[in-house]
């Protein structure tokens, strides 16, 4: 059984056969997401907060509503905590090029873990270049769970900013953020913690607010809103100190002929022509998930990895990465990392397509975890509300047939 009926999802209905496991790449839209953003240019079509007449401000109070819901949603009390970004990339590259430039300097260090995507790993390194501060990268225990103990071990009281991925997009694990937050707490006590959100917003209940952190980066597309829209949760205190992103309108409070003021938070980072439209409908993905009742949503996904997982394992050749005992299905969410001996990933994945199912093969935007896993490249199999156990029978059976392709039986 699906959680959410395939028939909300135009792309499925459209295609009956597909099994579509590359959600954690991104998610298919529900109808009332596309409806939305539809309703967004058919009824409220105007520039947000600029003009002086109804229409603007029905754009305006559309705009706002949805921050109110996404806020709302993420367990965000206060909505001016919310920013609106692109996606989790942008979020992070935001931190880093405001609060990041400003709070590193030479001689302090960042620490991130092996786990980290791309999107917050080569920012932080990068933003640790300029600054002359040292890059450090928790390890992972053999079973590929972050080491607890290394990470407290890189903390120090010159440890400036933690960025850490609440859930591993390569491997699904979760990671035990209450107690790296305590480490960070009482070890780094003048360090930022970025939480990368972009896997957990989808399928976990978040409280932004009892997280304990600075800062959740997450996209819209990974929960079933549109691309190109996503937030960046902050503490306000914080959001109040940094300086602007980029420059632009709106986002000042006066502009002199030589110097200029800022606007409040959130507007200060959201400069120039909002994504409005995008934004409603990341709202309408938002009330769509809370129908489904995110507990419920995540137990789903649970159900389903504890098939899929034994599915897979039991495929002579089959590796499935991280760990798969029965305790790992708390940690697990959303995606499972696996190869099959002989096979490169691209090729089971082009095998599987055949079948009609959808995965993923790459590195993941994860280099350096697929470096400590000594390989280029894995297959991963994701899976959210629209996926059931008809997927994983057709992906468990897809891969027995690519077994015994490169076997040559
Ligand atoms: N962080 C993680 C854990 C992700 O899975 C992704 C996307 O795959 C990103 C960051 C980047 O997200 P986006 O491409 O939406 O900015």
């Amino acid at each position: 059984m699906t959680l959410a009926p395939r028939a909300d999802f135009p792309l499925l209905e459209r295609h009956p056969s597909l099994h579509y496991l590359d959600s954690a790449a991104t998610a298919q839209k529900p109808r009332v997401v596309l409806d939305a953003i539809r309703a967004f240019y058919e009824e409220a079509n105007a520039n947000p907060r600029r003009g002086a007449y109804a229409l603007s401000f029905e754009a305006t109070q559309r705009y706002w509503s949805a921050r109110e819901t996404i806020a709302r949603f993420l367990g965000a009390a206060d909505p001016e905590c919310l920013v609106f970004v692109r996606g989790t990339t942008e979020a992070m590259n935001l931190v880093a090029a405001t609060a990041g430039r400003e709070g590193i300097s030479a001689g302090d260090n960042v620490v991130v873990t092996a786990l980290e995507h791309h999107a917050s790993f080569v920012t932080w390194q990068r933003a640790t270049i300029e600054a002359n501060a040292q890059f450090r990268i928790a390890e992972l225990r053999p079973d590929l769970t972050l080491d607890v103990e290394h990470f407290a071990s890189l903390l120090d009281a010159r440890t400036k900013v933690v960025a850490v991925t609440h859930v591993s997009n390569a491997l699904g694990l979760v990671s035990p953020v209450a107690e790296l937050v305590a480490l960070v707490r009482r070890r780094a006590p003048r360090a930022m913690i970025v939480l990368d959100g972009a896997q957990s917003a989808p399928h976990l209940p978040v409280q932004f607010d009892a997280l304990g952190v600075d800062f959740y980066a997450f996209s819209g597309h990974k929960l079933g809103g549109p691309m190109g829209i996503g937030g960046l949760l902050g503490r306000k205190a914080l959001l109040e100190t940094m300086p602007p992103y980029q420059t632009g309108g709106d986002m000042i409070e006066s502009v002199g002929d030589q110097v200029s003021t800022w606007n409040t938070v959130p507007f200060k980072f959201e400069a120039g022509t909002p994504n409005a439209a995008d934004a409603v409908g990341l709202a309408a993905a938002c009330e769509y998930l809370t129908g489904l009742g995110m507990a419920r949503v995540r137990a789903h996904e649970v159900a389903l990895l504890r098939a899929l997982v034994p599915a897979l394992t039991a495929i002579e050749g089959v590796t499935v990465h991280g760990p798969t005992d029965d305790a790992a299905f708390a940690m697990r969410s959303g995606a499972v990392s696996f190869e099959l001996a002989e096979a490169h990933p691209h090729d089971l994945a082009t095998i599987l397509d055949q079948a009609g199912v959808a995965i993923r093969a790459g590195h993941h935007c994860c280099q350096p975890l697929m470096r400590r896993l000594g390989v280029s490249a894995t297959a991963r199999a994701s899976v959210f509300v629209y996926s059931g156990e008809a997927d994983v029978a057709a992906l468990a059976g897809a891969v027995r047939h690519a077994r015994a392709v490169f076997a040559g039986d």
